[in-house]
C-alpha cells in the first residue's frame, strides 16, 4: 500500500533578489524574455502537491525542495529524501521541462531501466495527460519499443532510488509554443491535476 509520495521539483528556482540559482537550464527567447526550467518545475509541482492536499489527504506527501524553495539541492540530497521511507510504500516523482535546440517539442516520461513498478506508474500517468495533450495537438515523445510508454534512463534519481520512481518532462521549455503553454497557469493546473489523477489511479489500481 503506498503511503508516501515524494515530490521533486527539479534544479533551483529564483530566489528573493531574483537570481537563478542554476547554473544553465533556463533559455533567453529573441523577445528578450527569459525561460527558467525550476520555476517551471515548482508552479507545476506546487500544483500536484496542492491537489494531493485538497484531495489526497492520506497520504504523506513530501517534497525534496518547496514549491517556494529557490535552492538547487543537490541529485544526493533528493535521493536521500526518498530513501527515508519504506520502499513498498512509496513513491517518487521528479518533475522536469526540457529543451534541447528551441524546435523539439512534447512530452517524455522515463524510468530506470528494465521492467519495474515504475512503468505502470509512468503508464498510468500518460494515460492521464494524453487526451489533454493531444486536444492541445503537444507531442507525446513516446518509446513503445519495450511494449510501454515510458523511455528508459539512467538518471541519478531514478537509479538511486529504492522505490518505484519516474521522471516526467512535461515539454519543452526552450521552444516558444511549448514554453507558452508550460507558463500559462491554466495549462499547469490542468497539467497538474492530470498528473495527480495519473498517480491516483496507479495507486488504486496496486
Ligand atoms: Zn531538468
Amino acid at each position: 500500500m503506498i503511503k508516501n509520495i515524494i515530490l521533486d521539483f527539479g534544479h533551483g528556482g529564483l530566489d528573493k533578489k531574483g537570481k537563478y540559482t542554476t547554473r544553465g537550464k533556463k533559455h533567453k527567447f529573441p523577445n528578450g524574455e527569459w525561460a527558467y526550467e525550476g520555476v517551471l518545475n515548482r508552479q507545476i509541482g506546487g500544483m500536484i502537491q496542492a491537489y494531493f492536499r485538497a484531495h489526497g489527504t492520506r497520504y504523506n506527501v513530501v517534497t525534496t525542495v518547496g514549491a517556494d524553495d529557490s535552492r538547487d539541492l543537490s541529485l544526493g540530497y533528493r535521493v536521500r529524501v526518498a530513501n527515508k521511507f519504506k520502499p513498498s510504500e512509496t513513491i517518487f516523482i521528479s518533475i522536469h521541462c526540457n529543451a534541447f535546440n528551441s524546435k523539439a517539442r512534447g512530452f517524455e516520461i522515463f524510468t530506470s531501466r528494465g521492467t519495474t513498478k515504475s512503468d505502470a506508474i509512468a503508464e498510468s500517468i500518460a494515460n492521464s495527460i494524453e487526451p489533454y495533450y493531444k486536444e492541445l495537438k503537444l507531442r507525446l515523445r513516446y518509446n513503445f519499443s519495450d511494449g510501454d510508454k515510458d523511455k528508459e534512463a539512467d538518471f541519478y534519481v531514478l537509479r538511486k532510488t529504492r522505490c518505484p520512481a519516474v521522471l516526467l518532462e512535461c515539454l519543452f521549455f526552450d521552444n516558444r509554443e511549448d514554453f507558452d503553454n508550460l507558463k500559462n497557469p491554466e495549462f499547469q493546473k490542468e497539467l497538474s491535476w492530470r498528473i495527480y489523477q495519473g498517480i491516483q489511479s496507479y495507486i488504486e489500481k496496486n
